[in-house]
């Protein structure tokens, strides 16, 4: 065993450490399987443009984007908010009423929940933190965004990841979770899970509009942000 592993293992990175000593079939998604979603085809005109982007031209292009029917019946489309060199990065799923209507993401009732969760954990929105969605544009009704809608949306976030460069990726629930890693994902299997998301880690953890219809499992979203700390503390005790 190398030095780092078994610091990795001291520490209690036992995920991270499993999913590096296991034989590579039985690993649902380590980083370097990972591959990247096909929706967008990797020659796609639009996605270099958007890959090329800097924040204020990302704004821009967002806040005009009209390339999903997402767009019809936003009143603003939601950015993210927060640290533009954040060690954390949250990705929901997309902007609820009250984030359509303030053009910030997870200001509603989540988003008390999620302000609630990072405080549990010394940490605060804005402060080495971002927090994203998948889709930029409110899904009517509040609806999981379509497979297409994601996809479309899709290069806003890569370029948002590749220009924040984060530590850790957290992914709130399926949807985020799905399209990161492009893979099927049950959170409840993939959550304590250290995944990779283009070589920054990624770990899956419930969506706290999910824990808030489930209050049951708020211990466990307790669980999902000891692990965050812990694999980021881990990461930084490494060098990595
Ligand atoms: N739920 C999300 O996934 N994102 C938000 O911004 C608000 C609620
Ligand atoms: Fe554009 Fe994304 Fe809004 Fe769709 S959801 S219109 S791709 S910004």
């Amino acid at each position: 065993m190398t030095r780092r592993d078994s610091i990795l293992r001291e520490i209690g990175l036992a995920p991270l450490w499993r999913l590096r000593n296991k034989p590579a079939a039985k690993v649902a998604a380590p980083a370097e399987a990972l591959q990247l979603p096909t929706a967008v085809p990797a020659g796609d005109e639009r996605a270099r443009r958007i890959a090329a982007m800097g924040w204020d031209e990302l704004r821009t292009a967002v806040a005009e984007c009209r390339d999903c029917r997402l767009c019809e019946q936003r009143k603003q489309a939601v950015l993210g908010v927060g640290d533009v060199e954040a060690d954390w990065l949250f990705v929901g799923e997309g902007p609820g009423a009250e984030e359509d209507e303030r053009g910030e993401p997870f200001v509603g009732q989540a988003g008390k929940l999620l302000d609630a969760m990072l405080a549990a954990i010394d940490l605060q929105r804005g402060r080495k933190v971002y927090i994203g969605n998948v889709v930029k544009c409110r899904p009517p009704g509040n609806r999981t965004p379509e497979p297409e809608e994601s996809a479309a949306c899709f290069p806003y976030l890569q370029r948002q990841i590749e220009l924040i460069r984060p530590k850790l990726i957290v992914a709130l629930g399926k949807p985020a979770a799905e399209t990161l890693l492009n893979a099927e994902v049950k959170v409840g299997a993939a959550r304590g899970r250290l995944f990779g998301y283009r070589g920054i880690p990624l770990i899956v953890a419930y969506h706290p509009a999910y824990l808030l219809r489930n209050l049951p499992d708020k211990a466990k979203a307790w669980e999902d942000l000891c692990f965050a700390r812990r694999t980021l503390q881990g990461l930084d005790d490494v060098g990595g």
